[in-house]
């Protein structure tokens, strides 16, 4: 197990609980086949439970919630149900925990033990509601699959944070328009949303990939002087339909004009993802002319940053 630094939050954001948290990782692997993603494939070495146990018990005196930084903290699942058993018959079950996972390791019989252990936001790699996108990222998981671990979430009590990629390569004003509908239904209900407006890709990311998809791929030209030549840096694959990447540009520079907007009442750290992600839904509502999705939007926002300034995410 590793503690992780310690971040000093001034706002909560979409997958935080409390302000002095605990972030721990028991392991750094996901069983997860994304080509996209960078983070380790293999097993690293598991802690034994009692371990876990010891070092929570001794580090958690002066915080006030436990963040698992793990990728797929269900992606052992004997594993899981066993520390959720010890930390439901300890002092600390009464602290709220947040854990992070792919939406195919959450069940049922593991939601009732994340409920009895204390869990209070589970966040999910969801990437996107419509099918073909989940496909083209390699995700394995289904749309429907989805939908019902979000719901069976929420009926016990368990805030989703749903993690969102819009405008990967393949997106169009149709699959973008599903997300959308279901990302808001999912917000107005309750659930955080964490939403990534392009599909980035970087240095570290798979050399295959970079090679694959060299041809949409957006680079930033960086050169200082001494340089011999400039360098340049994969950022984000582009959008393929023209039609969808229009709609991407015009949200985006509409969401920098309602972050203004909001900023004359707030100040900048006070932005948290969830009321970007937010913002961005209702940029894009606007710019496809869905006028009850951006009143809807609207609502929620306000919803949200009331329960912010309150300091209240559960
Ligand atoms: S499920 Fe998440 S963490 Fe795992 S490989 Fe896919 S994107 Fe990466």
């Amino acid at each position: 197990m590793y503690i992780l630094p310690q971040l000093s939050v001034k706002c909560l954001d979409y997958d935080q609980i409390g302000h002095k948290r605990l972030a721990i990782e028991t392991s750094n692997h996901c069983k997860g086949e994304c080509w996209w993603c960078v983070v380790p494939r293999s097993n690293s070495p598991s802690h034994p439970i009692d371990d876990l146990m010891e070092k929570l018990d001794r580090f958690s005196g002066s915080f006030d919630s436990i963040h698992f930084m793990d990728n797929d903290l269900g992606g052992s699942p004997n594993r899981f149900f066993a520390l959720c058993e010890q930390l439901a018959n300890s002092p600390l079950k009464s602290m709220p925990k947040l854990g992070k996972m792919r939406v195919d390791s959450v069940s049922p019989k593991l939601i009732d033990a994340a409920v009895e252990a204390g869990f209070k936001i589970i966040s999910l790699g969801v990437e996107s509601f419509n099918q073909g996108i989940l496909d083209f990222l390699s995700k394995g998981i289904f749309s429907i699959q989805i939908r019902g671990v979000l719901d069976t979430l929420l009926l016990n009590r368990i805030k989703p944070g749903i993690n969102l990629i819009m405008f990967s390569p393949p997106e169009t004003i149709g699959s973008l328009s599903q997300t959308l509908d279901m990302a808001l239904k999912y917000a107005q209900l309750g659930a955080y949303l964490n939403i990534a407006e392009r599909l980035y890709v970087s240095l570290i990311t798979p050399r295959q990939v970079l090679e694959r998809f060299q041809h949409i791929t957006h680079f930033e030209t960086i050169y200082f002087p001494g340089m011999l030549c400039p360098l340049d840096l994969p950022e984000f694959l582009i959008v393929e339909d023209a039609d969808t990447r229009h709609v991407q540009e015009l949200a985006l520079a509409r969401r920098k004009e309602l972050e203004i907007g909001l900023l004359t009442n707030l100040d900048e750290t006070s932005l948290s993802i969830p009321i970007r992600s937010l913002l961005l839904c209702g940029a894009i509502s606007e710019v496809l002319g869905e006028k009850d999705l951006t009143r809807l939007t609207s609502e929620i926002v306000t919803t949200t940053l009331e329960k912010e300034k309150r300091g209240q995410i559960l």
